[in-house]
């Protein structure tokens, strides 16, 4: 339940309101702050809230039932674009963050050299996978917490903050230097996993499943978010359809649709989502264009010799071209890169 207050209601009528709805229900409220513009998010057995008595209210502009199961990743809730400032690089709005880096770390020499180039070029995080979510069990499965420390020890090389997917709560422990923690599109409907990030206190980057509808994704979002953790980018990553020249199906139409819905960052990994190096510059180029606020691409030093993801890797190279071109395209959407 959302209720809108009147412009410019002076602050001790809003907190008296609130004291008593929580007093008399079963809610926890939402406090979203605009400039002239309250509004109330109310969360919790909405159902007895008596919504005339509400109404009646001289402050009260209007009460609106919503409809959507998410309440805290719903954009009537908090209205204003929600803005994450990982240690100065920001996501959201006018901030457009370039996460970019080796699909898996595989050696200290690997990583700290795609590390410095992609940094040169202008990304404004570092990613790269310890814990690998692989197809065969036969395959590289990531070097584990060895991985974590090569992709610490390549932060405080380049001050880049530090992007890397978490596969189960076990693995927690050994991310207290990560600066933002991925949930992988395999395991976005790990309510468990997604209940356990809504206590940590870091930035949660949630890619979307690979049959995941937007509903889907928000819902996993908003798991996270009833814990406590209000930092959340999304992830639109390419789904799965009856296409098999992509690796993925980029659903690009997504972004002015989550952009409807919510007020959290979304960004586009189109490594992932097309499978081919020669196709990432293109889809970077759409996704800046089509509002997204963020990019994840997939680096590496020696895209043929890769441990993981080859065929999608961009050379230092080709990603320095791609950041030139997206630095000119960004002044024409007025974003920062
Ligand atoms: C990744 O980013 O390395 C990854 C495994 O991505 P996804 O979960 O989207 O497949
Ligand atoms: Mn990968």
């Amino acid at each position: 339940m959302i209720v809108v207050l009147k412009p410019n209601t002076p602050e001790e009528a809003i907190e008296a309101l609130k004291k008593e709805i929580t007093s008399e229900n079963n809610v926890e409220i939402n406090h979203s702050q605009g400039t002239e513009t309250t509004i109330l998010g109310l969360i919790g057995e909405t159902q007895h809230v008596d919504i005339h008595k509400l109404r009646s209210k001289g402050i009260v502009e209007k009460v609106l039932r919503v409809q959507e199961p998410y309440k805290k990743a719903s954009r009537s809730f908090h209205p204003k674009d929600t803005i994450i400032d990982v240690n100065g690089a920001k996501i959201g709005e006018g901030f457009f963050a370039v996460m970019a880096g080796p699909c898996s770390v595989e050696s200290e020499e690997q990583l700290t050299g795609i590390a410095e180039a992609v940094k040169a070029s202008g990304a404004t995080f570092l990613r790269g996978g310890a814990f690998k979510p692989r197809t065969s069990p036969y395959a590289f499965q990531g070097l584990g917490p060895a991985g974590l420390e090569l992709l610490v020890k390549a932060k405080k090389a380049t001050g880049l903050p530090i992007v890397t997917e978490v596969m189960d709560i076990s693995q927690l422990a050994a991310f207290d230097d990560v600066d933002v923690i991925q949930v992988g599109a395999r395991n976005m409907q790990n309510f468990t996993l997604l209940k356990e990030l809504g206590h940590v206190g870091k930035p949660i980057l949630l890619k979307r499943g690979m049959s995941a509808t937007m509903r889907d994704l928000l819902m996993a979002a908003e798991y996270i978010m009833a814990g406590g953790n209000d930092d959340v980018i999304l992830c639109e990553r390419g789904i799965r359809t009856f296409e098999t020249a992509t690796r993925n199906t980029l659903d690009l139409s997504i972004i002015p649709v989550l952009k409807r819905h919510t007020h959290l960052p979304i960004i586009i990994d189109p490594s992932h989502a097309t499978g081919l190096s020669w196709a990432v510059e293109s889809m970077a180029k759409a996704a800046l264009a089509a509002g997204a606020d963020g990019l994840m691409v997939e680096v590496h030093n020696d895209p043929q010799k890769a441990l993981c993801d080859g065929d999608q890797a961009l050379t230092p190279e080709m990603f320095d071209h791609i950041m030139s071109q997206l630095k000119r395209y960004a002044q024409i959407e007025e974003k920062a890169i």
